[in-house]
């Protein structure tokens, strides 16, 4: 079908015009999975509406369609950053950014305060929305990147998830309902002035993502990746999903990240089907709000399907009867869970997505009529894939190689950013590339399909339960560090969240190689970055990093020596 090149993504996702949204026959796009509080097709696009108009005045924009007070016409005086946990309005708030031509800049919400900071001075981020729970790490980041205190609002959280203190700390701050509020007070907007073909250079969000080498990098995502990644995913579920009846999914996975972002709370409200949002996961929550919503579809991460697989005991106290699919993305699920969660929940299928920032989510998906434990599925449609080798040559089917992805799900570039674009984004025979950075097989099932497997990872990144860690930002961190005189970081396996950081270290002359220092070494990480890049591997000391003749750290020796090792144990 037909993709509009010239409406906000918001529009694509909530008019019916476009999708099965729809005030009558659909489910309400966004509903708290602890209250229950929700909001109509309707409610949300006027509050997008209403609190766009507030978002103009807070950002000084005289005409959307021409730019702030600052500069003229640029996008980027008009960037929003979220600091927040899930929550009903994430998508709201990204759809009012941009029905003023702005960016929203989601950033993880593990994030410490200064890696916020530098999420919000790179994007160039005038305004912040966060919520209570996080408040005081926000503040901080807005201290460092200069944002004004009157600049920063809250997103509503429920009052389970935050304490007296930190709501009283909330209420000098206004929230997204006195926006939507102070809205209905201000003039009509001007309507959005986008010819044919502008949604597909105009950006919607930029994500931070390290891509295949580095530090975090913004990420340009226009409005049209996110329509054709929407519409490739729900193209791609018709297959065995049945959308003519609305039902209800589980949205805990974290609204910053682009899995969730673009399939859970974009892709499934466009279906006709409820987001039901979790801020964070407990054992219990998680399943009572499954029986409660009687959720059909659960999106999650290969630790939290563990966990599922782990405690059959607690699951079997709930009715979960409802559930027919268990979605996995994000990081390597192994064949030997996916088969022991079809063998404990007969009734429930589990199916695998693989995707990343730079495609604006998914590249292939199981067809669900098609379940093969371990395969990552099928190419969506209007995607193609090649597995090319060292050379760039194809390696044909059954054969490992570098998966790079040719589409209009392929983002626009990196911010600012020319030599990761030139590395990352390459053209071949007149289309351009994304160079993925992991190896992977394609096999034919015996339906014939032609199926994806991840084997390996031919990239620097590191994933904690479905996150990304940077090994360059760890480095640099460590290298800050006194008794520090060279490191690498590397992935280790790890039974409950996949991968961990482990660092190599080299130590300044004279310092004790002692525990102590280890542990040292350790605090200094722990004290700085999120919880999910501490270094769950530890710390080995060594002589020398092994590098190449132009400098660069070759982690695959030590990947391959702790593979070695471990395979020996
Ligand atoms: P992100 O940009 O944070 O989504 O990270 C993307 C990376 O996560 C991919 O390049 C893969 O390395 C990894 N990844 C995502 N989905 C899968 C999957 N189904 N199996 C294995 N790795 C995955």
């Amino acid at each position: 079908p037909d993709r509009p090149d010239n409406i906000p993504v918001g529009d694509f996702v909530l008019d019916p015009a476009y999708g099965r949204a729809n005030p009558k026959t659909s489910n309400p796009p966004y509903v708290c999975g602890i209250t229950g509080k929700s909001y109509s097709v309707n409610e949300v696009a006027a509050r997008v509406n209403y609190a766009a108009r507030a978002i103009k005045r807070v950002l000084n924009v005289n005409d959307i369609n021409k730019g702030g007070q600052q500069t003229g016409f640029s996008e980027w005086e008009k960037v929003v950053g979220i600091f927040s946990v899930n929550c009903i309005d994430y998508l709201t708030l990204c759809f009012a950014v941009q029905r003023i031509n702005g960016i929203a800049s989601p950033a993880n919400a593990a994030y410490a305060a200064s890696e916020f900071a530098h999420q919000l001075k790179d994007s160039k981020a005038r305004a912040i929305f966060t919520c209570a729970p996080l408040l005081d790490a926000a503040l901080e980041a807005a201290q460092i990147a200069d944002i004004p205190r009157g600049n920063v609002f809250l997103l509503p959280v429920p009052d389970a998830i935050t304490t007296p203190e930190m709501r009283r700390k909330a209420r000098e701050f206004k929230d997204f309902n006195d926006l939507v509020e102070e809205g209905k007070k201000l003039g009509e907007l001007e309507a959005l002035q986008w010819e044919a073909g502008f949604s597909r250079k105009k950006v919607a969000v930029v994500s931070y993502s390290s891509g295949t080498s580095g530090l975090p990098k913004g990420v340009r995502i226009s409005h049209f990746n996110m329509i054709t990644n929407i519409l490739q995913i729900y193209l791609h579920c018709t297959t065995f999903r049945d959308f003519s009846k609305p039902s209800n999914v589980l949205a805990l996975l974290p609204q910053s990240h682009i899995y969730a972002l673009v399939v859970v709370n974009q892709a499934e409200p466009y279906a006709g089907n409820s987001a039901v949002i979790l801020p964070k996961f407990e054992l219990d929550l998680f399943l009572s709000c499954i029986q409660r919503f009687k959720l059909d579809f659960l999106f999650l991460v290969p630790p939290l399907i563990i966990v599922m697989a782990k405690n059959k005991s607690i699951v079997d106290k709930y009715d979960i009867s409802s559930v027919r699919y268990i979605m996995t993305g994000a990081a390597p699920l192994t064949e030997e869970i996916s088969k022991e969660i079809a063998h404990l929940y007969p009734g429930i299928s589990v199916v695998q997505g693989y995707g990343m920032t730079e495609s604006s989510t998914v590249v292939s998906y199981t067809v669900g009529i098609d379940i093969w434990h371990g395969s990552s599925g099928c190419i969506v449609p209007g995607t193609k894939c090649r597995i090319v080798n060292a050379e760039g040559k194809d390696t044909g089917e059954g054969q490992p190689g570098e998966l790079i992805v040719n589409g209009d799900n392929i983002v626009l570039g990196y911010l600012n950013n020319k030599k990761a674009d030139d590395e990352t984004f390459i053209t071949d025979g007149g289309e351009r590339w994304l160079r993925t950075g992991d190896e992977a097989i394609v096999k034919r099932s015996p339906a014939g399909n032609q199926h994806l497997f991840i084997v390996d990872r031919l990239k620097e990144l590191i994933k904690t339960s479905g996150f990304q860690v940077a090994p360059a930002e760890l480095e640099g961190h460590l290298l800050n560090h006194a008794k520090v005189a060279d490191c690498a970081v590397i992935p280790v396996p790890h039974e409950k969240v996949g991968e961990t950081p482990k660092a190599y270290v080299v130590l300044k002359a004279g310092v004790d190689a002692s525990e102590q220092t280890k542990l040292e070494i350790m605090q200094w990480v722990a004290d700085h970055k999120s919880k999910h890049k501490r270094l769950g591997g530890g710390v080995e000391f060594i002589d020398i990093i092994p590098k190449s003749p132009s400098g660069k750290i070759l982690r695959r020796l030590l990947r391959d020596k702790e593979r070695d090792r471990r395979r020996a144990q």
